[in-house]
């Protein structure tokens, strides 16, 4: 079966870990450099992007991720996973940097705190059915799209909530915390494909 990782220096770990064991992947932990190199696919988890930047420098994890996403490893990043494939971020924490590979600007902890938290139906037109349940916790936008990403969703006020670009897709919200596999299940795919 196709070997798929989690990032596991920060984040939701856990909940990516059983989405991708129930879809029939082999789902691994990666928090070294050896265990980067196994995998056909990878989930940069939500959480808190400025902590898991630092610790993928401590544990020597940062470069080998960059260029493992530049060679166009598959990847799914969500919430702090999304801001972590930006090539450019702003509101960013003092000297904070990303691994990179999704030509967007995107904006952290978009919603303020009068919205910190919540749940929202999201149109995806690449999905069928498109309807998404889609869960925000202190999470970023897109706010600039360069040529080489597409928008994949956006909200009912047009702020852009997925991006795609190659075998990467960058998702603002948590659709493991609403039970949507469908953007796991294409990681799984391009993983396959790879493998
Ligand atoms: N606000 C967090 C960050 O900047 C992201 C929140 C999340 O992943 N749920 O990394």
């Amino acid at each position: 079966s196709v070997r798929v990782g989690v990032l596991a220096l920060q984040g939701d770990v856990r909940e990516h870990l059983r989405v991708l064991t129930d879809l029939g992947a082999d789902a691994v932990l990666v928090r070294r450099p050896e265990e980067l190199a196994q995998v056909d696919g990878l989930v940069l988890p939500g959480g808190e992007s400025t902590v898991i930047d630092r610790l993928s420098r401590a544990f020597g994890l940062r470069d080998p991720l960059r260029a493992a996403i530049a060679d166009g490893l598959p990847a799914l990043g969500t919430c702090a996973g999304l801001i972590l494939l930006a090539d450019r971020i702003l509101d960013g924490a003092p000297g904070q940097e990303t691994f990179g590979g999704l030509d967007v600007t995107v904006r952290r902890n978009a919603f303020g705190s009068q919205a910190e938290s919540f749940e929202t139906r999201l149109q995806v037109p690449s999905l069928d059915p498109p309807e998404v349940r889609a869960t925000f916790i202190r999470a970023p936008v897109v706010e600039e799209i360069g040529p080489s990403a597409r928008a994949l969703a956006r909200l009912e006020d047009g702020r852009t909530v997925a991006v795609a670009q190659g075998s990467l897709l960058g998702l603002s919200f948590h659709p493991e915390v609403s039970g949507e596999t469908r953007f796991h299940r294409l990681l799984v795919q391009r993983a396959r494909e790879r493998g």
